[in-house]
């Protein structure tokens, strides 16, 4: 099978993490530190912390941001779960907002519509989650002036969109956010096996998701609270307490990434500006090879670097999709659809979300199919694809 997508590992890849295995630390070394500081350099950010998944980065992102029960975060229904449900772990309902047509992006015109009717309401979100779907950039700068008028932050998710650009400044350098958030599954654009990270340019934020990250332990002595009557012997005349003394200050997880996942991300990302280079050639020949087949082909709007984590096309008649699809697996291409509208899954519509409620989102799904796309996938497959999709349409 010729899979949609799926990780580069490289010789080099497979050293780095033997050197790992091989080292005194496998978790909680100097990897993770130092693969938060080459991801935070190479995206232009002040901070990054690194964990286990983008899924526990989104709700580290969520608990830093203060959401909790009785606030709201929204986010595009065309999307995976995860970019959601952040919000249901604190407590905190979802509401979603429609997608553009063309970028399959959020829709920012319906997302202003929704502000100004929320308002009305009172029933304005904390947070909105933008996705750079497909690894398209969203359109960050109109949604940094909706945040400022409607007082919201915003967590980018960024899985599909480590080493896009928007007009230039690369995605992760949070310059239109609070908190951007990159995944490291083996089908993104760079990966460490499983792994996740948040990305900002607070301070503030980076060390209240360091501290969830790892139990809501804290070893540091200028950050301890506690008395030294509740346990330990810091005592009053200034002196340190003694080495072994910890503070558990809040409810935190076990959402650590270990140093051979790191060492693996480290060498990965070293190819990224590679990687975005060739997932481009292979969507520029699609576009070319699939430009007069009736195909609806992925639009990315002016100013834009897609990463091309995916590379959709949709069908004119919804009916005829799934027949489409079939014959592709039929020989051999693991084509995939991405996504069904996460409001339409079971948990959200015992929520009341319906059909209907999202139109855009809702055809888009429909009629849509996830072609091939990788750094390693051969020329040779990839115009196998093309013969494919023609033959079967
Ligand atoms: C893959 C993905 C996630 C979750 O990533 P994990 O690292 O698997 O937790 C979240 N959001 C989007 C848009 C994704 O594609």
């Amino acid at each position: 099978m010729i899979p949609y997508g799926r990780q580069q590992i490289t010789d080099e890849d497979i050293e780095a993490v033997v050197a790992a295995l091989q080292s005194d630390f496998i978790t909680q070394g100097p990897l993770v530190g130092r693969f938060e500081e080459v991801v935070s350099k190479g995206c232009g950010a002040r901070d990054a912390v690194a964990c286990n998944s983008a899924t526990s980065a989104l709700h580290l992102a969520c608990l830093a941001l203060g959401l909790g029960p009785g606030d709201r975060l929204w986010t595009t229904p065309n999307t995976f779960v995860a970019s959601a449900n952040c919000a249901r772990y604190c407590g905190a309902e979802v509401d979603f907002v429609d997608i553009d047509s063309e970028t399959w992006n959020i829709s920012v015109g319906s997302l202003e519509e929704k502000l100004v009717a929320a308002e009305r309401t009172g029933k304005l979100p904390k947070i909105l989650v933008a996705v750079h779907f497909a690894g398209q950039p969203t359109e960050q700068e109109t949604i940094r002036s909706l945040a400022d008028r409607y007082g919201f932050r915003i967590i980018e998710d960024a899985s599909h969109a480590a080493g896009a650009r928007r007009n230039g400044e690369p995605v992760g350098s949070c310059r239109w956010s609070d908190i951007t958030v990159f995944s490291f599954h083996p089908v993104k654009i760079l990966t460490t096996g499983e792994g996740g990270m948040a990305l900002t340019n607070s301070g503030e934020l980076a060390a209240r998701m360091r501290l969830l990250r790892s139990h809501g332990i804290t070893r540091d002595s200028a950050q301890f609270v506690a008395l030294p009557s509740s346990g330990a012997s810091a005592d009053e005349a200034g002196k340190s307490p003694p080495a072994y003394y910890y503070e558990m200050q809040e409810l935190g997880f076990n959402y650590r990434i270990t140093d051979i996942q790191c060492a693996l991300g480290i060498s990965q990302f070293k190819r990224l500006g590679q990687n975005i280079e060739i997932r481009n050639s292979i969507a520029l020949r699609y576009d070319s090879a699939l430009r007069d087949t009736g195909l609806q082909l992925p639009f990315v709007a002016d100013g834009n670097r897609s990463a091309f984590h995916l590379y959709v096309v949709l069908v004119s008649n919804p009916a005829s999709r799934d027949a489409f699809y079939d014959r592709l697996r039929h020989v051999g291409i693991a084509v995939n659809v991405h996504y069904l509208p996460v409001h339409l899954q079971p948990y959200y519509r015992k929520q009341g979300f319906s059909e209907g409620q999202f139109p855009n989102a809702e055809s888009y799904s429909l009629r849509s199919v996830t072609l091939p796309i990788y750094a390693t996938l051969a020329e040779r497959d990839q115009e196998f694809v093309i013969e494919s999709v023609k033959a079967a349409l």
